[in-house]
């Protein structure tokens, strides 16, 4: 059995994105570049105007001395060229004619006869977004490493990138093993329950970057679990749910073995999820989740989001953890890592308070409805008081 953190570096070390490609910016959203991304053009990529009002040049202007107006610029409209002593209206954004150097405010300005009398003067300069003040064409926009956030996305678009180089997302195998498993909207059956491990799976790798093959519901029998092993074994990453115990009707660990999966580890010392088993067959990730549907959401959120997110490009993959306290006490973690259904609650200050649901157990599914993550009880902890800081996997 391995402590959560040596488990989650012997998923982690090592581990690279397969590849990288060119895609256009709007795919690229989200995921991490592996190429940096340049201006294509100067920001701003002409002078313009940040006012509404009139072009002048700024040695023509004085106040009660009125200026011609020779013309109105819209943005992206027509150009022009002021001669001495003339003005032209302007709408923010329109390039700055040729001639002028300057924004007289259209509320410092009164416009009357095709002409426009100055109530404030204006030095050179005023009012003028110049050309590449704020970066010039093949400036570093984005590297290497940087994921594409919203803000980046816009900088890239402005700057007139069309595509970026980014990391590859990962191909993610899910199947999902159980005799006792229904299909959602199938009428109930004694003896069976509903499916919710393949939804969680593919939800939570999607997330996580991943492109999603499933390969459906598969019976519990070793031959058609080893079938459907071996052409999940294609992906990057493959998720096997149910199955890993050592019960008569448990054949996933068998079968990966059938199929020349090594076996790296197999049970973490965590609350719920312990007998999760990993290996690897070449350079696929191979996991092995207990079925209970709350060991496959904390294993997925533990060890195949941050494989995903590694093999997307994230340098920094680990969970995803917030810092927040205990709503009411807690007992004794049972020497292992405790992931504790918790409902969060914003305190004054805006730190989490962690409020766990009386229902605890990996079976609690309906528990899930009323929470929004785990409080975390580290192993080792005895009871934890009210007020205890804790880490906090939202989710
Ligand atoms: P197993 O890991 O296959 O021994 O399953 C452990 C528990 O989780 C059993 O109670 C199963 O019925 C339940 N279970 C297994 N797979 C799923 C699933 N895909 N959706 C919901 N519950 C499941
Ligand atoms: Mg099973």
């Amino acid at each position: 059995m391995k402590d959560l953190d040596q488990a989650l570096a012997l998923v982690l070390d090592g581990l690279a994105s397969a590849g990288s490609e060119r895609v256009p910016l709007r795919e690229g959203a989200g995921r991490v570049l592996a190429a940096p991304a340049h201006a294509v053009i100067d920001l701003p990529p002409f002078d313009r105007t940040a006012m509404d009002g009139f072009a002048v040049r700024a040695a023509d202007v004085t106040p009660g001395v009125p200026l011609r107006v020779i013309g109105d610029l819209a943005a992206g409209g027509a150009l022009l060229t002021l001669d001495p002593g003339t003005a032209a209206r302007i709408s923010t954004g329109a390039a700055i004619p040729e001639g002028a150097d300057a924004i007289l405010r259209v509320e410092d300005a009164q416009l009357s006869n095709g002409s426009v009398n100055p109530t404030a003067d204006v030095r050179p300069g005023l009012h003028v977004r110049r050309q590449g003040e704020d970066l010039h064409a093949g400036d570093v926009l984005a590297r290497p490493g940087d994921i594409l956030t919203l803000p980046r996305v816009s900088a890239l678009a402005s700057a007139g990138v069309p595509a970026v180089d980014v990391f590859t997302r990962p191909e993610l195998h899910v199947i999902v093993t159980g005799n006792e498993l229904l299909p959602p909207g199938a009428p109930p059956e004694p003896g069976k329950i509903y499916e919710s491990n393949g939804l969680t799976v593919e939800l939570q790798a999607e997330a996580d970057g991943a492109r999603v093959v499933s390969h459906g519901t598969v019976a519990d029998d070793f031959e058609a679990t080893r079938e459907a092993i071996e052409r999940g074994l294609e992906g990057d990453v493959l998720v096997v749910s149910g199955g890993v115990s050592v019960g008569p009707h448990d054949h996933v660990k068998p079968a990966f073995e059938a199929c020349g999966v090594e076996e790296v580890f197999w049970r973490v010392r965590i609350k719920p999820g312990k007998p999760l088993w990993f290996g690897r067959r070449g350079r696929t990730l191979v996991f092995g989740l207990p079925g209970n549907p709350l060991s496959t959401i904390v294993g997925m959120a533990l060890f195949v989001g941050p494989a995903l997110r590694r093999l997307a490009g994230e340098a920094d993959a680990r969970p995803r953890l917030e810092r927040g306290r205990l709503g009411e006490p807690a007992g004794p973690s049972d020497n292992r890592t405790t992931f504790l259904i918790s409902k969060l609650v914003p305190d004054a200050d805006g730190v989490p308070v962690a409020w766990p649901t009386e229902r605890q157990g990996s079976h609690m599914t309906g528990a899930l409805g009323e929470s929004d993550g785990f409080a975390i009880a580290p192993h080792g902890s005895g009871a934890l008081p009210a007020g205890a800081d804790v880490d906090i996997l939202r989710l």
